[in-house]
């Protein structure tokens, strides 16, 4: 691994995580007691007598690689860093860096906003022969937004149903003029406005087509492709960015969001 001024030192990491994880008072994941003995690298609750270290009671309780490699891994993904460009800073293989930025991608939350105001609404296709269609829904002049993944061609009902989900009565919804929103607010009580492309109007869905131009150019840079089984996930990843950016200021705005305690008991 290359030292680089990005990476604390290891002492530094452990006091991070710590905090990410306990807060400011350590105490036992399972009884929540704050009477704690330290021996060597692990603690013990002297309630519960329950054993526990920094990470056996989170997602990183199988971590392998050194603190300040995962904390680099960490760093290539919240900073946008492509796979092969992580790989060769960190000296990991491809695979490896593929494996943990799943994981990373694993630990995003996922709720998902429902839209109101103005929204635009358009679908992309992914996948080639065994197509994925993918609904996603901007709230104009705001970071919300919201998908679905459908293993199909969408019918009409799908587009339905997405309004059902995510979109909040009495919007006002834009779309272009495909068939499947035809009449849409027969389904749902939207105020529909549809482009007709063909007439060269794109004045109403201009953003959400723009934003699955990111979304293909970020998937090219950052992964290269993406198989079918992934789409769903890395969707989650870009629209996550999207509307949290916060989330990705650094590997510590990262843990103290996913790093969680779970309880082996309760
Ligand atoms: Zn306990």
């Amino acid at each position: 691994m290359y030292q680089l001024n990005q990476i604390p030192s290891e002492a530094q990491i452990k006091k991070t995580i710590r905090w990410c994880v306990f807060g400011t008072t350590l105490h036992c994941p399972d009884c929540l007691s704050r009477s704690v003995c330290v021996y060597g690298k692990r603690y013990r609750c002297k309630s519960c007598k329950g054993k526990f270290s920094l990470f056996s009671h989170t997602w990183l309780s199988n971590l392998k690689l050194p603190l300040q490699t995962f904390w680099l891994v960490l760093w290539c993904f919240v900073a946008q860093v492509p796979v092969k460009q992580s790989s060769k800073l960190s000296r990991l293989s491809i695979t490896t860096i593929r494996h943990w930025f799943d994981v990373f991608r694993s630990k995003l939350p996922e709720d998902q906003n429902i839209l109101e105001h103005l929204v635009q609404l358009d679908e992309a296709y992914f996948g080639g022969k065994e197509v994925r269609t993918l609904f996603l829904g901007k709230e104009i002049g705001t970071k919300k937004l919201a998908y679905r993944i459908l293993k199909r061609n969408p019918a009409r009902e799908d587009a339905w149903n997405f309004l059902e989900s995510y979109i909040r009565p009495n919007t006002t919804l834009n779309t272009d003029g495909g068939s499947i929103y035809h009449k849409i607010d027969n389904w749902w009580p939207v105020n529909h406005n549809r482009d007709i492309h063909k007439k060269f109007e794109f004045e109403h869905t201009s953003e959400i087509e723009g934003m699955f131009g990111v979304l293909r150019t970020f998937v090219r840079r950052m992964y290269h492709h993406v198989t079918r089984d992934k789409l769903q996930s890395v969707v989650l990843e870009f629209c996550t960015r999207f509307s949290h950016p916060e989330m990705f200021e650094n590997p510590q705005s990262f843990l103290q969001i996913t790093l969680h305690l779970i309880p082996t008991r309760c």
